[in-house]
């Protein structure tokens, strides 16, 4: 597995590849992997389904990077204290397959004077794109770049975070990226917990609690199949569900169109996703599930 920290590097190698008729599969991640990142790594290696089993195979190659992008957090979140773990996911890394790991210094990214930045509209609005000014023009920003300088085919997303996958569609859409954008479902600890690198954040009182997350999905999505159509009346299945959970503050729990994100109005009639955000002290947790009519 090749190591590389500059985009010279990342370039060449992705060259090399592509001489061979390699196909690049590529996985963004701020690091302090977990099952759910490795996942995206195991599946960037398959082929998309739609693919024609008749055609000859292509060999794929899989690169991962690793960067805590101080862009996409704001002056009061977690950048400087995001737990790091650059040997351990290396290991991680090679044990998923990953033929080569970016893991850029800071500067590489953001030389002095960097003055550009991308924003898709309307989709960043609501949910986390309101409690998290700037947070999404941050991640576009950087996925941008990445995609740039690693020229990637397809690029795999976490369902987990269901609005960032949304925004980066939107805007591979409206650039005319030439990657494919595929998302991944959540991967999930056995109680039902969505893994996240921020897990490491709770103490065991919180870890408990932190169970309400999927809990509460769970609830609304059983009253969603007993034919409950209402979204505020769901919502609220939701929000029991968490106010019951010792020490959960809720930053927001709504349900909302599943491909554009806007408001939905009562009854649901379409694709909706319930998404939440919880916060357990200063850790804030989120969450969704989609609910197909
Ligand atoms: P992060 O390191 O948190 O920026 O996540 C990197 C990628 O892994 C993103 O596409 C996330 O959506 C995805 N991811 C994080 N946690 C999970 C999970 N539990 N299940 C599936 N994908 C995940």
């Amino acid at each position: 597995m090749e190591i590389l920290r500059d985009i010279a590097g990342v370039r060449a190698f992705v060259a090399a590849a592509r001489r061979r008729g390699a196909r690049i599969g590529f996985v963004p991640t701020m690091g302090f992997l977990h099952d759910g990142h490795l996942s995206l790594m195991r599946a960037a290696r398959r082929p998309a389904e739609a693919r024609a089993p008749a055609l000859a195979p292509v060999e794929a190659v899989v690169i991962a990077s690793i960067f805590v992008n101080p862009t996409q957090f704001g002056p009061n979140e977690d950048f400087s204290r995001y737990p790091r773990d650059e040997p351990g996911d290396l290991e991680k890394c090679r044990a998923a397959g990953c033929d080569a790991v970016f893991l850029p210094p800071v500067e590489v990214m953001y030389p002095s004077g960097h003055r550009t930045t991308v924003h898709v509209d309307a989709l960043t609005g609501p949910l986390c794109g309101a409690s998290r000014p700037g947070h999404f023009d941050g991640v576009c920003t950087v996925v941008l770049k990445l995609f740039s300088i690693v020229g990637c085919d397809v690029a795999l997303f976490g369902e987990k975070d269901y609005q960032q996958l949304a925004v980066i569609r939107k805007m591979a859409t409206d650039l005319d990226l030439p990657v494919e954008v595929r998302g991944h479902p959540i991967v999930r600890e056995a109680d039902g917990l969505a893994m996240s690198s921020r897990n490491v954040y709770l103490d065991p009182t919180q870890r408990v609690s932190a169970r309400s997350l999927s809990a509460a999905l769970a609830a609304t999505r059983a009253a969603f199949e007993a034919g409950e159509r209402g979204a505020r009346t769901l919502e609220a299945v939701a929000r029991g569900v968490i106010e019951a959970a010792p020490g959960a503050e809720i930053d927001y729990i709504e349900i909302r169109d599943a491909v554009t994100l806007a408001a939905v109005t009562q009854p649901i009639d379409t694709d909706v996703v319930l998404a939440l955000a919880v916060r357990f002290g200063r850790t804030r947790l989120i969450d969704n599930t989609v609910l197909a009519v």
